[in-house]
């Protein structure tokens, strides 16, 4: 399953079609899909050491408005809000 994926990378897409794909992808993997990467950077390291997305990079606001715009609670980690 790694169509979502590789889409959700391309930063071509419009906020429109990235707002689509994430649609049909939460319908497909559900909460998964928060598992999926958007950001630019390589992430961000929080104090588990963990990767968290940045939130302010180009990639992780088009993914925040995408779901916002298909009324998904986004409960993707972002270390700016
Ligand atoms: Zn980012």
């Amino acid at each position: 399953m790694c169509a979502p994926y590789a889409i959700i990378f391309a930063p071509i897409f419009i906020a429109q079609a990235v707002a689509i794909v994430i649609k049909i992808g939460y319908e497909i993997l559900g909460d998964k899909i928060f598992e999926t990467w958007s950001c630019y950077s390589n992430g961000i390291d929080t104090k588990d050491g963990e990767k968290i997305h940045c939130g302010i990079c180009e990639s992780c606001i088009n993914r925040r408005r995408a779901f916002r715009k298909v009324s998904i609670d986004d409960k993707t980690e972002y270390a700016n809000h």
